[in-house]
Formats: C-alpha cells, structure tokens, sequence
C-alpha cells in the first residue's frame, strides 16, 4: 500500500515498471478507480493543495517507480513549463471525473426537503470535493445504512467521513476538519500576504503574489470562487469568448494558486490586528497568523466606509474587489485589483 484514504503525505509517483491501481472503499469493498502502467503518473488535485489522501494507492504488479514528494513536485511544476501544463492539466480532469461520478471517501445522507443538505452539497460541490449522496426518501437500502452507523433518520443531514466518522448535520467548518482541509497549514508560520477572502480578487492576488515568490496564505470561509464561484456561466471575461462557469473559473485560479505555492486556509478571519508590525491576522479558530501585508477580498459581505483606492487607511492593508466603495462588480475588475494590489504589497515589504 503505497497511501490509505485520509493519509496526510501523498507522494507524486511516476511508474517505470509494474502496475499501480488506485482504488476507492467504501463499506468493505473495493472500486478499482484507475491502473497506472510504465510511462504513467499518479496524483490529482490533492497532490498539489497538501490535502490528504481521498483514495488508496496500491501496487499491483511489483515493479520500479519515481518518488517525489510534495515539494519536489511543486518546483517541478514551476520550472518546466511543459511537464507542468500536462501534469496539471491531468490532475484538474482527474478531480473533475472523481467528482462527477462521486468517487470519493465522504457520503452524505440527506433529503431534498433539508436546507442542511443543500447547504452540504454545496460545500462539497464548491470545494470540488468528490462525496456520494443517499437521499432519505428515495433509496430503498438508506434505513440498513443508517442502521449500521447508528443513525436515526430524524438526524440527517449527515456526513460520513472515510466510512467511519458521523457527522450530524456538521458545520462547513466541521467538515473541512474532518476532510483534513487545513490538516497541512501551519497557522503560526509568518506570511509574507494573508489573503482574506477567496473570491476572484483574493485568488487574483493569491497568484500573483505566490508566482512572484512571495509566501502567501489565504483564508476562506466558504469555497474558493466567492460570489462568481455560483454563477451558471460567465460570459463577459476577457478570454473565455464562449463563457465559463463560475464554478470551473474557481477551481482553475484555485489551482493555478495552489501550484505556485499559495496555501488556503479554512477559516474565518475575525479580527485585524495593524498597530504593530507584523500584523496579525485573528482566525475564528482563535488562531493569530502574523502577515507582513494583508489584503482584504472579502466581497460584498463586509465594506469598508470610503475605501482609500486599494490601500485602506492602514499602510500595508489593501482592499480589493467588491468589498471596496464604488466597485463596479465584475470578474474582471476583481482579478485586476487582486493583482495590481500585490504590485502595492511588494513596495510594503521593501519599506
Ligand atoms: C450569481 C452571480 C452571477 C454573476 N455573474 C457575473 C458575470 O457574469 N460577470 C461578471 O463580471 N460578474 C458577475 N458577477 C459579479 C462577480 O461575481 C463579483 O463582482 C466578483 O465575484 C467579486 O469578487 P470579489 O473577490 O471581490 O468578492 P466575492 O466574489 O464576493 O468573494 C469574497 C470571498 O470572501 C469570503 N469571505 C468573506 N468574509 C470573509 C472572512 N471574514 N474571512 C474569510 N473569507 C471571507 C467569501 O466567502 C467569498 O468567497 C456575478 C455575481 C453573482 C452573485
């Protein structure tokens, strides 16, 4: 067995004799998800965001491969443009097959009556998280199931983690703990930019600022894409003359963050401390994550009164996208003020 289902270190494997198989379980059996001969590569998206495993990665013919660990693949990424493209390429069509046909280690239980479960779905489907969903009314086997985990139907929505933990009716923060979402992120370490906010503006700035070396850390309470992560299609940005979806906009600039190097953390940020150097960047969790500069992309949730341009009175605090005064509400102006705004945070951090 090469990574189990929930492991936190997921190498990146590229085989060159023998056969690997990736499977998923679920209830004591096995689906056999993919085989990877000579010449192909494990990893989908997880291999680059650090989040742990979501299915098993086993040999099934003994053979020889190439190991390389997470950060050895990032620089790989980096510096060759080429293999890059493709790796990258394969681990976006590889999540996106996983999460269509619900190939993952989380089930939900729920009904289309539940707020609960809308709300659940939405979170998984956001995140880009593949779960497998058992509706209370319609399938015949949901009580023998339910049985099993000790469930009674008045307790749905729940969520079953790795078919071990229940979760009744969870917090989107609950189960992003229990996914292991922030399992990786060291929330003590001093960052460069706390990002907060992950909407177009907070991932513009995300990628701009980890391409151009900077260490970058970005909260998010909900799911990578903000506002134009739930809109059906996109038409009016530059580039995309056939439109895209909000949702396949965000997980692409998530992943194009994630590949430079920015992290995201789960995580409500609560509180700005700037009367002292660094700032401090309070998370709901009660976490204080020191930042020598913080943008704020926080959307049309929270506005500041009489936003100075990008920089808010506090030096070394911006304010991007639609959480400024007089934002004009599109992708575009976003991505452009995330950007330009880690232009600003490179003179910050020369002063
Ligand atoms: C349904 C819909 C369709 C749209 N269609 C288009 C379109 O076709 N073309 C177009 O140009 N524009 C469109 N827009 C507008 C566009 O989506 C927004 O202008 C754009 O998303 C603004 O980006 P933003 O990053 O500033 O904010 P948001 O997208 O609002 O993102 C802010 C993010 O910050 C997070 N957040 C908030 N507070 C905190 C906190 N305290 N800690 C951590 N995270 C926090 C939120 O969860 C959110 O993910 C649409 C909007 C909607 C709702």
């Amino acid at each position: 067995m090469l990574y189990e289902p929930g492991d936190a270190v997921v190498p990146f494997f590229v085989v060159v004799a023998g056969e690997l198989e990736v499977v998923r379980l679920w209830a004591g059996t096995e689906t056999l998800i993919a085989t990877y001969g000579p010449g192909k590569f494990t990893g989908e998206v997880n291999s680059l965001s650090g989040r742990p495993a979501i299915l098993r990665l086993r040999v099934s013919q003994p053979g020889e491969a190439i190991e390389l660990d997470r950060q050895q693949m990032q620089a790989l990424l980096q510096t060759d443009a080429e293999l890059g493209e493709i790796l990258v390429r394969a681990f976006i069509l590889r999540r996106v097959e996983l999460v269509a046909a619900g190939m993952g280690d989380v089930v939900l239980v729920g009904s289309t009556h539940s707020t609960g479960t809308l709300r659940i779905k939405e979170f998984l489907m956001r995140n880009g998280h593949p779960y497998s969903y058992i509706d209370l009314e319609r399938d015949p086997d949901v009580q023998k199931l339910l049985e099993s985990f000790h469930v009674a139907s008045g307790e749905i929505p729940v969520v079953i983690c790795r078919g071990q933990l229940v979760l009744r009716n969870p917090t989107n923060q609950e189960i992003a703990d229990c996914l292991g979402f922030n399992q990786t992120v060291d929330q003590t370490q001093m960052r460069d930019v706390v990002v907060v906010g992950a909407g177009p503006a907070g991932l513009a700035a995300a990628v701009y600022g980890a391409s151009e070396g900077l260490d970058v850390l970005v909260l998010e309470t909900n799911a990578p894409g903000g506002q134009a992560g739930s809109s059906s299609r996109i038409e009016n940005y530059l580039g995309f003359p056939t439109g895209i979806t909000g949702q396949e906009l965000a997980d692409r600039a998530f992943t194009q963050a994630e590949k430079f190097g920015a992290q995201l953390l789960m995580a409500k940020g609560k509180r700005l401390w700037c009367d002292r150097k660094p700032n401090i960047v309070e998370v709901d969790n009660g976490a204080r994550i020191p930042a020598r500069a913080v943008v704020i992309a926080t959307g049309a949730a929270y506005r500041r009164p009489q936003p100075f341009l990008l920089e808010t009175g506090v030096p070394g605090v911006f304010a991007v996208g639609d959480v400024r005064g007089g934002s004009v509400k599109r992708v575009a102006s976003a991505v452009g003020e995330g950007s330009i705004a880690i232009s600003f945070v490179h003179q910050v951090l020369q002063e």
